[in-house]
């Protein structure tokens, strides 16, 4: 993943402005509840980057610890949503429709939490489906998160 290539993105209003260096690990579609309603979206989507490779280049995001397990970041000003961080991991989510481009994001390879998709959706072509999270290990929290009906 060291191609040269950087994409911008940034909030509605423009006081926080980020950068990623490269392609993207992958790009999921999340239709857990946290992601619809923190968003305002029944199709939230989001690409997957090392830390390492993404910068903030102004403002600071807001913080909302959204779960036992993750914080959501976001603007404060225009609300628009912007990263998801996992507790102790290395990489971060960062919601697809902030991009200035999103078209040079690959497409979604993974779709979560299908369970709370809306029924007049289709399963989306070429994605791996989950009708929860996609990580084994993370049963027992899934379970755990499911039964209070929040997720991620
Ligand atoms: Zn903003
Ligand atoms: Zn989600």
């Amino acid at each position: 993943m060291t191609t040269g290539e950087i994409h911008g993105g940034g909030c509605l209003c423009g006081a926080i402005r980020y950068s990623l260096k490269g392609q993207p690990s992958h790009a999921t579609v999340c239709y857990c509840t946290q992601c619809q309603k923190q968003t305002g979206s029944l199709v939230p989507a989001m690409v997957t980057y090392e830390l390492e490779n993404v910068e903030l280049l102004a403002g600071t995001p807001a913080v909302f610890r959204s779960s036992t397990i993750a914080t959501r970041q976001f603007c404060d000003r225009c609300g628009s949503t912007l990263f998801w961080r996992g507790d102790g991991r290395t990489e971060v989510d960062i919601f697809m429709g902030t991009l200035d481009d999103p078209s040079t994001m690959p497409a979604p390879s993974l779709e979560l939490w299908t369970t709370h998709r809306a029924k007049w959706l289709a399963h989306l072509d070429g994605t791996e489906s989950h009708e929860t999270s996609q990580t084994p290990d993370e049963t027992d929290q899934r379970a755990a998160l499911a039964a209070r009906d929040i997720s991620r």
